[in-house]
């Protein structure tokens, strides 16, 4: 089984997100090879969420507030989106951290709030470009992952989705080989913070031609998607490349 998340992020307004999600609706793949799930904008959520309950395509939050509720203007938190729906959430996704500025600590709390609301958090980790120039990209990675998951509880399920910043949105992926070593980098990393079976996706420009690349490593177990996952002749090709693995 592997595990397609389709992150629209800001890309497609209300319209234009009810078009691909009806679109999306009309098409059937296996869902026991793939698993998909859907990450629309706050503004169309519940409208993608209705049209696809009880389907096998999932939807989740692209961001949640870790506060249940009270005075947090502009705020949605994860406890809102589990009452909506969501079935998982984005955390420490990069544009998140390097646009809006969030830390370790507030990811940490994003994460904590979606396990206690019941959503299953997908943590977003990744080097910059410097982090590599200056040899700290296995440093970067496994900070994000300490300040995340230290202390975390043994029977807390969650995703790790490997992203490195440089081929977010970039048209340049990160090699597939690369890609699988740092997986299991990853992979042993977790082994000091939980004994379950974390999966881990990547993400970073992956589309139709490249994903079977990814997915064919035992290790990938599944892709996270940006731009390629906001138009139906791009995504729906790419699932079916994924089913074919
Ligand atoms: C992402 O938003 O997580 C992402 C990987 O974007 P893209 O596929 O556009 O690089």
């Amino acid at each position: 089984m592997k595990h397609i998340f389709a992150n629209w992020k800001m890309y497609l307004d209300f319209a234009g997100s009810m078009i691909l999600a009806n679109q999306l609706a009309e098409k059937t793949f296996d869902s026991e090879k793939v698993q998909v799930g859907l990450f629309p904008s706050t503004l169309a959520f519940t409208e993608v969420e209705k049209l696809f309950r009880d389907t096998d395509i999932a939807v989740g939050a692209q961001n949640v507030v870790w506060t249940p509720k009270g005075a947090y203007t502009g705020a949605v938190s994860a406890e809102m989106f589990a009452q909506a729906g969501a079935q998982y959430a984005l955390v420490g996704h990069s544009e998140r951290r390097y646009i809006f500025g969030e830390t370790d600590t507030s990811v940490k709390k994003k994460f904590d709030a979606c396990i206690d609301a019941g959503i299953m958090p997908i943590l977003c980790i990744g080097e910059t470009k410097e982090d590599i120039d200056n040899n700290k990209r296995e440093y970067r990675l496994k900070k994000q992952l300490m300040s995340v998951l230290e202390g975390v509880e043994h029977a807390t399920k969650f995703f790790i989705a490997y992203e490195p910043v440089w081929a977010i949105g970039t048209g340049e992926p990160c090699d597939h080989l690369i890609v699988a070593n740092i997986h299991d980098m990853i992979k042993a990393e977790l082994k000091s913070y939980t004994d379950q079976d974390i999966p881990v996706v990547y993400g970073g420009s992956v589309d139709a031609t490249n994903v079977v690349s990814y997915l064919s490593h035992d290790n990938v177990e599944g892709v996270l998607v940006g731009h390629a996952s906001t138009a139906l002749e791009q995504f729906f090709p790419l699932i079916r490349a994924a089913e074919q693995i």
